[in-house]
This record gives structure tokens, C-alpha cells and sequence, in this order.
């Protein structure tokens, strides 16, 4: 009976503490910058389910992606239902982890990010997703501060989210929101294929 008691006056406690701290935050009056990192999957997906939610306001979204995927995947299936609302950019050739073309990845990579400064700038997105720009910057295809001045030049409506392995450090450090998926445990470690519907 104590037990629960005490139990209770510690919700208690925690609860206004949580409350106080809700009523003293401010709503942000300009757009975040998240960086979804870490060797664990959800990194791409996590961000494609905030676009869905963007979407369901009725916002505009633009995703440029930075690595050319050879296979059709169920999010691009989805989003192509949204083609007034959801923009989506594949860069050229982009480059794959089998091109070894180092100056066309570079070229292709500065390409894309040309167009994602353009695209955060215009004032016309409120979400831009820049898929795997981490493993472009991991292979020094961007530069680090040439892409952080990019992103701090965007439109104050716009949210940009960063996602990729390896994140650099001084990206984490001008981010609002950086999480790290962490893997546990990956079906691909126990000889599982990507799955349709899960992977991609
Ligand atoms: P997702 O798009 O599923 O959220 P991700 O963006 O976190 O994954 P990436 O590094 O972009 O992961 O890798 C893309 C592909 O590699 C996906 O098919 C994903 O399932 C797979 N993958 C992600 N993490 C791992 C891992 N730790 N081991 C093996 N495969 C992985
Ligand atoms: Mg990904």
C-alpha cells in the first residue's frame, strides 16, 4: 500500500515537472534541422514517415536523394500518389556504391546538393529530406561546411533532415534533433535478403 502510494506521489512529481517544462518551451518560429544517423536501420524510413506526416497538413516536401537506387521502392510508389504536394529528386546518375567514377560521384553528388540549396531556399517547401547526404560527405564528395552553410541558407519555413551513416560531427553540432539508430540486430546478419515492404 506504501508502495503504491509513493509510487503515485513520484508520477505526481514527474508530471508537473513535465508540465512546467511543456508550458516554459516555445513553439519554434523557424524550421528544424534533423539528422537521422548510425549503423541501425530506420534512418531513410524515419524521415519518410515524417514526410507523411507533412503531407497529412498539407504541407509541401521535396526529397533529393544522393544515392541512386537501382530498385523500385514502396515509398516512391507512395509518394508518386502526392505529385502536387511531394517533389522528388533523384540526381542524374547519382552515384551508387559500384560506380568507383570518383570524379562523376563528386560531380553528381554537387549536382544534387546544388539543387537541394536551390530547393531550401525558394520558401516554397516546408519539409526537404536530403537522403544519404551523409555518405556523400563521409566520402568527401561534399564538403562539410560548404553543406552546413547550404542548409543554414534555407527558407525560415523549411525543415531539412539529413540522413546517413557517419554523420560529421560539426553537422550533428548545427542540427536541432540528432538521433542514432543503433542496431541490434539486422535480419541481413542471419543471411536475410531486403524484403519488399520492409527494406525498401
Ligand atoms: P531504412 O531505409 O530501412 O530506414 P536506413 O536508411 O537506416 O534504412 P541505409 O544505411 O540507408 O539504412 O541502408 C539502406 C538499406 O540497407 C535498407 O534496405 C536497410 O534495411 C538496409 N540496412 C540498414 N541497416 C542495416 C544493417 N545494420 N545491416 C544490414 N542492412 C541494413
Ligand atoms: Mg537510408
Amino acid at each position: 500500500m506504501r508502495d503504491a502510494e509513493e509510487h503515485k506521489k513520484a508520477m505526481q512529481s514527474l508530471q508537473e515537472e513535465q508540465k512546467k517544462k511543456v508550458k516554459e518551451a516555445e513553439h519554434a518560429d523557424r524550421g528544424l534541422v534533423l539528422v537521422h544517423t548510425g549503423n541501425g536501420k530506420g534512418k531513410s524510413s524515419s524521415a519518410f514517415g515524417v514526410a507523411a506526416r507533412a503531407l497529412g497538413w498539407g504541407n509541401q516536401v521535396a526529397v533529393v536523394q544522393f544515392i541512386k537506387g537501382t530498385w523500385k521502392t514502396g515509398e516512391r510508389e507512395f509518394f508518386n500518389k502526392f505529385p502536387e504536394q511531394l517533389h522528388w529528386h533523384t540526381m542524374g546518375e547519382g552515384f551508387t556504391w559500384n560506380t568507383q567514377d570518383l570524379d562523376r560521384d563528386i560531380a553528381a553528388a554537387t549536382a544534387a546538393f546544388e539543387k537541394a540549396v536551390t530547393i531550401m531556399q525558394s520558401g516554397d517547401y516546408d519539409l526537404v529530406i536530403l537522403d544519404e547526404i551523409n555518405i556523400a560527405l563521409r566520402y568527401d564528395y561534399l564538403d562539410v561546411e560548404k553543406v552546413i552553410a547550404g542548409v543554414q541558407s534555407r527558407d525560415a519555413r523549411t525543415s531539412v533532415i539529413l540522413t546517413g551513416r557517419d554523420a560529421k560531427p560539426a553537422l550533428m553540432d548545427m542540427a536541432d534533433l540528432v538521433s542514432e539508430m543503433k542496431e541490434i540486430k539486422h535480419p541481413f546478419q542471419a543471411g536475410i535478403k531486403a524484403k519488399q515492404g520492409i527494406d525498401f
